[in-house]
């Protein structure tokens, strides 16, 4: 795995959690995929609250470094994942899975 992109920041968070004695074990993963949702919503209040962009984009912030910090427990290649599905996403038309909404 090269340490590029998101991989470096994976391996920046995966340091950070280890120095402040969070687990890593493969028995916490609901408890990380759960944290990564109350980020989520927390990022949902403060735009609903009228809170700065800068107060949500924190939020946002919050949820990447739990997503990360998942993906370094889960022990994978974010950096590759995440181009290959990008590339898989331009190959799809315009609006695609659109029925409803959007
Ligand atoms: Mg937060």
């Amino acid at each position: 795995m090269e340490l590029t992109g998101l991989n470096a920041y994976m391996v920046q968070v995966r340091e950070l959690v280890d120095a402040k004695g969070f687990s890593s074990d493969e028995a916490q993963i609901w408890q990380m995929l759960a944290l990564i949702h109350t980020e989520v919503s927390e990022a949902a209040d403060a735009y609903k609250k009228g809170r700065s962009y800068d107060e949500v984009g924190t939020e946002l912030a919050d949820a990447i470094i739990r997503i990360l910090h998942l993906c370094s427990a889960l022990g994978v290649d974010i950096e590759a994942l995440f181009q290959a599905k990008m590339a898989k996403n331009w190959q799809r038309p315009y609006r695609y899975n659109l029925v409803r909404g959007g």
